[in-house]
């Protein structure tokens, strides 16, 4: 059914397209009529069935152009086909070019001619309607990319600026702590004569405490760099066997203090690879100290050497406070600390896990953690070998 909204004044021209429409073996035609443009308004406000308009183009209210212009105000999506008489198609082609989509000469057309016109309307305001719609949405498209591309460049100022401050902040820091370490340093090693066993205690706590501090400030230097993409690997060929070695050495006096174990078992001695040793030396010494000072005191922590052909394996394993599974994959997040008893107490910036992960990436190894909470923690860091 397709209905035809009719806004003729002459009643002639209204029964013969009543005829015409009838008279229609294909489709089924409904017509409504009304002699003035206002009417129209009313009726178009009131039946939202109506498929397609035909008026006149000079009614008593309005005429030409300016009846497509008041039929676009009531609707612009509904096809418009003008009747005109012979003297007034420089008005009709006006109007074409204003939105309609046709018209007809009066006396000129029969009821084929009409029926098709206004099956073609249809069909052609639809295409329009829909190529319409295309545009609105490209157009919307455009501008929600404007938005999303201000708001990166925006994102990537604020990130550089973070950046940037992050770096200035803890080179400003690193300058005074370095020389309290070094100051506090002569003074716990006798430089400046006997230190009174009273003050001992106290000023090895400041060293401690400055200690702590300085490892945050690298930490966040470290962090800055790698953000800034500023860290570069240089590979050596190392004997992993001895680097690992060394840095449980090292951190031994650590691990007594706790009165912690630490076990090193490989079956190999040398074993050489190439990798950045001072970069993953730092790497894992964090893994390592993790280890310590997430695990109670007495316990052990083992570190386990293995290879084949294609890649080295370290893992790390304690027998401390463990990781609660919803956390597990926040820890090499930047500033990711997760509570647990010995947070607290032991400190730290959270970024120790974040540089580490971000070290092996650059090797192209992997790190990967299981955990069990009150059991224990291993991580394990693969490396090409
Ligand atoms: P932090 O400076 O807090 O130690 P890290 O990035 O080194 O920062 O570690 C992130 C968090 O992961 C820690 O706060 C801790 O909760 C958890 N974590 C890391 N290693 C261990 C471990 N061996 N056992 C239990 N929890 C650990």
């Amino acid at each position: 059914m397709i209905t035809v909204l009719l806004i003729e004044d002459n009643p002639g021209d209204a029964v013969l397209v009543n005829e015409y429409l009838k008279e229609s073996t294909s489709f089924e035609y409904k017509l409504i009529h009304t002699t003035r443009n206002a009417e129209a308004a009313k009726i178009l406000g009131e039946v939202p069935s109506i498929d397609v308009i035909i008026s006149d183009i000079a009614l008593p209210d309005s005429k030409g152009v300016e009846s497509i212009k008041q039929l676009q105000e009531f609707t612009d999506t509904l096809p418009v086909i003008f009747f005109t008489g012979t003297h007034d198609e420089e008005l009709a082609m006006s109007a074409l070019q204003e939105g309609a989509q046709d018209y007809l000469i009066k006396g000129q057309f029969d009821g084929e001619a009409l029926r098709r016109a206004i099956r073609y309307a249809i069909e052609r305001k639809k295409y329009q309607n829909e190529a319409e719609h295309a545009t609105m949405k490209a157009r919307k498209l455009q501008h929600e990319t404007e938005l999303l591309q201000e708001e990166r460049t925006h994102l990537k100022q604020l990130n550089q600026a973070k950046d940037d401050f992050l770096s200035l902040a803890s080179h400003q820091l690193r300058t005074p702590a370095t020389g309290v370490k070094q100051y506090l340093g002569m003074v716990l090693e006798g430089f400046f004569g006997d230190i009174p066993d009273k003050q001992r205690h106290s000023l090895q706590q400041a060293f401690d405490s400055n200690e702590r501090q300085l490892k945050i400030v690298e930490d966040l230097l470290r962090t800055a760099h790698i953000d800034a993409g500023r860290t570069k690997i240089e590979k050596v060929d190392t004997d992993i066997v001895e680097l690992l070695g060394s840095i449980i050495d090292e951190q031994k006096n650590h691990f007594a203090k706790r009165k912690q174990i630490v076990e090193f078992n490989t079956k190999t001695k040398p074993y050489k690879i190439s990798v950045d040793a001072d970069k993953l030396r730092m790497a894992l010494e964090n893994i390592i100290d993790n280890a310590s000072k997430y695990t109670p005191d007495g316990k052990k922590i083992t570190v386990t050497l293995t290879h084949n052909k294609k890649t080295v394996t370290i893992d790390i394993a304690d027998q401390g406070v463990g990781i609660g599974e919803e956390d597990i994959s926040k820890i090499f997040d930047k500033f990711a600390r997760v509570n647990n008893p010995l947070s607290h107490e032991v400190g730290g910036s959270g970024l120790g896990l974040f540089w580490a992960k971000s070290i092996i990436d650059l090797h192209n190894g992997s790190i990967a953690v299981k955990s069990e909470v009150n059991k224990g923690t291993t991580f394990s860091i693969t490396l090409p070998a």
